[in-house]
């Protein structure tokens, strides 16, 4: 930000406030957090404030090999820093975003994105004690609301449980140790999975279960339960937490989604559970996909990407709430229920594009894919 006129930063009549939409930002600063995990930090040209509730995720729109992509990361800083924001992104193996970004993206690069969004926040449920549980990669949004109930010398009593791989996983390891050491209401216990023979580990070893956990938080039932990690680990604490009687209108969790062919495996599975063969035929719709020559039968109200990869039709989805717009599909005939967040303009809506995301079916329906 060093091109930046720095009296402007001072200078409340020359800072705008961000807000939900399209935006261009700049790459100002890539940091190595582990082997394989980096956090990209963006700011903009003139001082703008980055507000957005802790938890809540923005979509990248790049253009890679001439193909546009959008993908969705959770913003892992806090708004108590607020001229610039951050994404901490994981390698994942052959995926095409996530790698691009690993060993293109650089300080001066500029972006487009979309947000800030989400559902998954700290703001819209304010709690005096909070349980944050995160693995892997997953740690981004609970990282941002510790950062800023950490930040803004808030009382909220953390305890903050991590589980990563091995000791060599652990993402922001140093500010995480260097929070538990600055304030009372900040306790942080770390997980490994595995540790490697002759490595020095003080943490807990193994998967979190539920003797750890009483260990870790004993007052667990009257905490505000934040979640993110991989699908296996919010299944196992969900479990874990319903096993032991928690009050799951306290728990809240955030997935990242499965890839793209684990969700038509997914849904082919859950097809082949006879759960649709169990409704009524008045309650099953038909949803045909034209260019693919697939079609298949849901219940009504089921989602339209979810009835897709049930015919074994992958529609790209990145954010899932109907902003980025990588799941637009044209309805050829039939109807439907939109809810979605800005991510189709009026015209395409008119033209008969949906969000499929976002897009609950209603009736038999004609899909142009
Ligand atoms: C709300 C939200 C927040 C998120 N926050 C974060 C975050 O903070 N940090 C983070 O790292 N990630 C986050 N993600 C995940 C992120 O959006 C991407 O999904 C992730 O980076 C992988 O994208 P990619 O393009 O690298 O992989 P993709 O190219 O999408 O591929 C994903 C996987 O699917 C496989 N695959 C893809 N297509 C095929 C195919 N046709 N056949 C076989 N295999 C295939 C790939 O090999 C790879 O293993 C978030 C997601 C959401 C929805």
């Amino acid at each position: 930000m060093s091109e930046f006129n720095t009296s402007d930063f001072m200078n409340p009549m020359m800072t705008q406030t961000w807000s939900n939409g399209r935006h261009l930002v700049r790459c100002v600063k890539v940091i190595a957090e582990t082997h394989d995990v980096t956090t990209f930090t963006f700011g903009m040209n003139q001082p703008v404030l980055f507000f957005f509730k802790p938890g809540q995720f923005v979509t990248l729109e790049l253009e890679i090999d001439g193909e546009r992509l959008m993908r969705s990361y959770t913003i892992s800083s806090s708004p108590s820093i607020p001229y610039s924001f951050s994404i901490t992104v994981k390698k994942v193996p052959g995926g095409t975003v996530s790698n691009w970004l690993h060993e293109n993206m650089k300080s001066g690069d500029q972006v487009a994105i979309h947000g800030p969004v989400g559902q998954f926040n700290s703001m819209d449920f304010p709690a005096d004690k909070v349980l944050l549980l995160s693995g892997g990669v997953g740690i981004t949004p609970v990282m941002s609301m510790a950062r800023w109930w950490f930040d803004t010398d808030s009382e909220v009593d953390m305890v903050f449980a991590h589980s990563a791989r091995t000791p060599k996983d652990i993402i922001y390891a140093r500010e995480l140790e260097y929070m538990s050491t600055r304030v009372e209401n900040f306790r942080l216990h770390l997980i490994s999975a595995h540790t490697e023979i002759g490595q020095a580990w003080g943490g807990y070893r193994g998967h979190l279960n539920l003797p750890m956990l009483n260990l870790i938080a004993p007052d667990f039932q009257q905490r505000e339960v934040f979640c993110c990690g991989p699908e296996a680990y919010m299944a196992a604490v969900k479990a874990m937490l319903q096993e032991a009687g928690f009050d799951m209108d306290h728990y809240h969790e955030e997935s990242f989604g499965a890839t793209p062919v684990k969700d038509v495996k997914r849904a082919e599975k859950h097809a082949d559970e006879a759960e649709v063969e169990a409704l009524e035929p008045k309650d099953l719709v038909e949803v045909c996909f034209t260019d693919a020559g697939k079609s298949t039968s849901v219940a009504i109200g089921v989602n339209l990407n979810e009835a897709a990869a049930e015919a074994g039709v992958n529609i790209a989805k990145a954010c899932g709430v109907g902003i980025c717009g990588a799941c637009r599909v044209r309805v050829i005939s039939g109807e439907y229920d939109m809810q979605q967040n800005g991510g189709i303009t009026d015209e395409e809506i008119a033209q008969g594009y949906v969000l499929s995301c976002c897009t609950q079916v209603q009736s038999n329906m004609e899909i142009d894919y």
